[in-house]
This record gives C-alpha cells, sequence and structure tokens, in this order.
C-alpha cells in the first residue's frame, strides 16, 4: 500500500472543499478523477481504497493494461488526445472522454458506438488560451461543432474541458477557466444537447478551476506524486503507432 496518497487525497479533498466554499458551491459537486497516467496498479488500488472512484488515463495501451488488471469496478476516463484507429478499444470500457477534439474524431467515435450498439459520453476540449502546442477547438468553433455532434446519436456530448497553460501563478489562468464556464453557459440552449460537465483544473490550478465552476477536476501529480514515470510536459498527448 503507498501510504502517502490517503494523505494526499485528503488534502486534495480539503482544498477542493474551501475553493468550493469560497465560491458558494456545495463541495459535493466537484468530482475528482485521479489521473494515473503513469502510476502503477498498487498506487491505483491505495487511491480506491482511499475512495476515490475515478481514474483518468491519456494512453491507449497503458489504459487496457490497467483495464485488464483492474476492470470495470472504477470508472475509468480517457483525458489524453485520442487517435482514430484507438476509439474502437475503448468501446463500452471509457465512462467519459474529455478530450474530444476534432470532427472527425466524433464521426470515428461515433460510428463505433453505434457498430457495438453502444454510446460515447464526451466532452468537447477547448484550447481556452490558443496554445499552438495544445489540441482542442477555439472559442469561435464550438457552437458549430456542438450543433452538429447533437446530430450523431452515438454520442453524447456532456460538457466541455479545458487545460489551461502553464503558470506559476495559478491566477494568471483563471481567465481561461471562466471563459469556459461562460462558453458552456451560452451554449446550453442547443437543442438536444446538456452541457453539464466542466472539466478543469489540475494539479498547479485546481483551487482556481473550482472557484470558477468546475466540477471535474483531474488530478495526477497531488495525488500519486512525482515519481511516476511518464510524467512531464505529457499533458496532452497521445503517442506512437
Ligand atoms: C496529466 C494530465 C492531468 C493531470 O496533471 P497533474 O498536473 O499531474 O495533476 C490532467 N489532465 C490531463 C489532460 C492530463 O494529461
Amino acid at each position: 500500500m503507498n501510504r502517502f496518497i490517503p494523505e494526499n487525497l485528503e488534502r486534495v479533498k480539503t482544498e477542493i472543499d474551501r475553493a468550493a466554499r469560497r465560491s458558494g458551491r456545495d463541495p459535493v459537486s466537484v468530482q475528482i478523477v485521479a489521473v494515473s497516467k503513469g502510476a502503477q496498479t498498487a498506487a491505483i488500488r491505495s487511491a480506491k481504497a482511499a475512495g476515490i472512484r475515478a481514474f483518468g488515463e491519456n494512453r491507449v495501451q497503458e489504459f487496457l493494461r490497467k483495464y485488464r488488471d483492474i476492470g470495470p469496478e472504477v470508472e475509468w476516463h480517457f483525458v489524453g488526445h485520442l487517435q482514430r484507429n484507438k476509439v474502437r478499444r475503448l468501446v463500452n470500457k471509457i465512462k467519459l472522454i474529455h478530450s474530444l477534439d476534432r470532427w472527425e474524431l466524433a464521426v470515428e467515435l461515433d460510428r463505433w458506438a453505434l457498430q457495438e450498439g453502444a454510446f460515447f459520453d464526451t466532452l468537447v476540449q477547448v484550447n481556452m488560451a490558443r496554445e499552438k502546442s495544445k489540441h482542442g477547438l477555439y472559442e469561435e468553433e464550438v457552437r458549430d461543432f456542438l450543433t452538429a455532434a447533437a446530430g450523431l446519436p452515438g454520442l453524447r456530448v456532456r460538457g466541455l474541458m479545458t487545460i489551461a497553460p502553464y503558470a506559476e501563478n495559478p491566477e494568471e489562468v483563471r481567465p481561461f477557466f471562466r471563459g469556459l464556464r461562460q462558453l458552456a453557459a451560452k451554449h446550453q440552449a442547443i437543442p438536444g444537447l446538456k452541457i453539464d460537465f466542466l472539466s478543469m483544473g489540475m494539479t498547479q490550478d485546481f483551487t482556481v478551476a473550482v472557484e470558477e465552476g468546475s466540477n471535474i477536476v483531474r488530478i495526477g501529480t497531488a495525488i500519486f506524486g512525482l515519481q511516476r514515470e511518464g510524467k512531464g510536459k505529457d499533458h496532452d498527448q497521445e503517442t506512437g503507432g
């Protein structure tokens, strides 16, 4: 057992509680997705024992390996850039894809979902800071994308996701979180869609994200520590064949 994981989790929960209360929100409205990329199965089990229900992965191979070990007794979320040729392997295994970042992927998700008589719940990833190095739609592309996605029966778009730029001071990225919340509010009226989820906030900035209305935080390092392999700059990547 990893003794430090329950302690880390307590700390994270306390900070979420405080941030939620500061902004007049109920802390239970914030779901934690523990981003377990690079973490070992034993660490995932420790986090599960400490009460975490949802785990996030950003590589298909690594996810499938862990899924074989741990299986559907926890929720699995996919948070990385997803290649179309790997979509099929995720059907009926992933609770929520946070990283729907282009139309071709929407089409592929829909196709495989229908083929298997299933559906994919997804969030649309928005590149709020317009960083060249990151995936995701620009704000002004979101309306047309959502409208079109509402017509794909294998897909249920449930909300929006963003990855903030790296910043020493998380206050610097507050405008991006606020912007995502406003974007979601603006698009509530699109027929056939219910934009309930805002996935925003990671280790460096989750308290600010919660203050700005996040209801899903994706937290890796603050729970599993820095030692995991495959960490580093890898916030938005799916590499290899
Ligand atoms: C790795 C990752 C996270 C978690 O990052 P930490 O800084 O370790 O909390 C969240 N979201 C995405 C998309 C990631 O790739």
